[in-house]
This record gives C-alpha cells, sequence and structure tokens, in this order.
C-alpha cells in the first residue's frame, strides 16, 4: 500500500524517492477525516477543473476567464512552458494579451516532442494571427533549444516574434521570478 503510493508520488513534478516516502507516511500518519476529505477532492478534480481549449491552461468555472476576456489583448501572445508560470505572470499583473500553454520544453536531444503543443501553437497562431508572439520560456538550455524550434515552426507565418529579455538571468524559471524581474524582462523582450 505505501510503495503504491510512493510509485505515484514519484510521477509529481520535482518529487524524489525521498520525498515521496516522506509524503506516504504523512498521509499514513492523517486521520480518518483528513483521508476522507483528500480523497473526495481527488475525485473532483477531473470535474471540477477543466482545460482551456484554446490556451491550454487549466481552470476552474464555466470559462478559461483569459481567453474569454474582452479586456484582454489579442494581438499579443505569450507563450509559456507550463501553468504556474501563467499564474506568476498573472500575479505580477504586468501583462494584458493571451497565453499559450507549451506543457513544457523540448530536452536537448528533441525527444519528448510529442507532448508539448507546437501543432496546437501553429494553428491557434495562424488563425487567431496575434501581432506579436512572446516566447516566455526558462533561461536554461532546454528553454533555449524550445525557442529556436518555436521560432522555426512559426517561420511560415512570418509574425513578430519577441523574447524575454535581459533580468532574467541564466537558470531562472518564471515560476520563482519576483514582480521586479517579470517587469523588467517583459519591458526588456526583443
Ligand atoms: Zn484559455
Amino acid at each position: 500500500m505505501l510503495e503504491k503510493l510512493i510509485d505515484i508520488f514519484i510521477k509529481f513534478p520535482g518529487i524524489g524517492p525521498r520525498q515521496a516516502k516522506r509524503f506516504a507516511y504523512f498521509l499514513a500518519g492523517q486521520n480518518a477525516k483528513f483521508i476522507k476529505n483528500f480523497s473526495d477532492l481527488l475525485l473532483e478534480i477531473k470535474k471540477e477543473i477543466k482545460q482551456c481549449p484554446s490556451c491550454f491552461r487549466f481552470f476552474s468555472g464555466n470559462q478559461c476567464e483569459i481567453c474569454t476576456s474582452v479586456g484582454r489583448d489579442k494581438n499579443i501572445l505569450m507563450i509559456v512552458e507550463k501553468d504556474v508560470d501563467l499564474e506568476n505572470i498573472e500575479k505580477s499583473g504586468i501583462y494584458n494579451g493571451k497565453y499559450f500553454v507549451l506543457n513544457g520544453t523540448l530536452s536537448l536531444t528533441n525527444n519528448h516532442v510529442d507532448k508539448l503543443r507546437f501543432k496546437e501553437l501553429f494553428e491557434k497562431v495562424k488563425k487567431e494571427q496575434p501581432q506579436e508572439i512572446i516566447i516566455a520560456l526558462s533561461v536554461n538550455p532546454e528553454g533555449e533549444n524550445t525557442a529556436l524550434y518555436i521560432i522555426k515552426i512559426l517561420e511560415p507565418l512570418s509574425k513578430k516574434i519577441t523574447r524575454l529579455g535581459r533580468g532574467l538571468s541564466t537558470g531562472t524559471e518564471l515560476e520563482y521570478s519576483d514582480k521586479d524581474t517579470i517587469d523588467n524582462a517583459f519591458k526588456n523582450r526583443h
């Protein structure tokens, strides 16, 4: 039983075997009410949380408020790796355009192309014709590799493509960047 739980926690992003074990033992130590509440929430996830067919973010409620908002600039499209990056940029309040969640970055050997939404991205840009596309990926070799791949894919659509600028130093992940850093990188995009 504990082994099964550990196997599940190991699949979580950023969680190694030791942390997975700690989570499993933590759950084992909780009372019945806690476990009931937790399992109820798990069962609700697929009912409550939907994925937007346009930007691919997860949301709860009736519709994706970012894609359906008329107050947001549909001429700018920002490509992010994952939902938490989007959330952090939203929290900073500096950006008022639309998004696209790519679902990760390419490895340096271009493995796992399949899980990334390049095809969907191409279709979205082709259909919605934003004036500017901002690549907002992590500043590391994988992010760089992915950015080049995106530029190549979108080339036939001849769009203005910019990248977040200085202020994001090497190794920076948007998920952990503060408002000033994001603000700076956004203003200095090129
Ligand atoms: Zn959306």
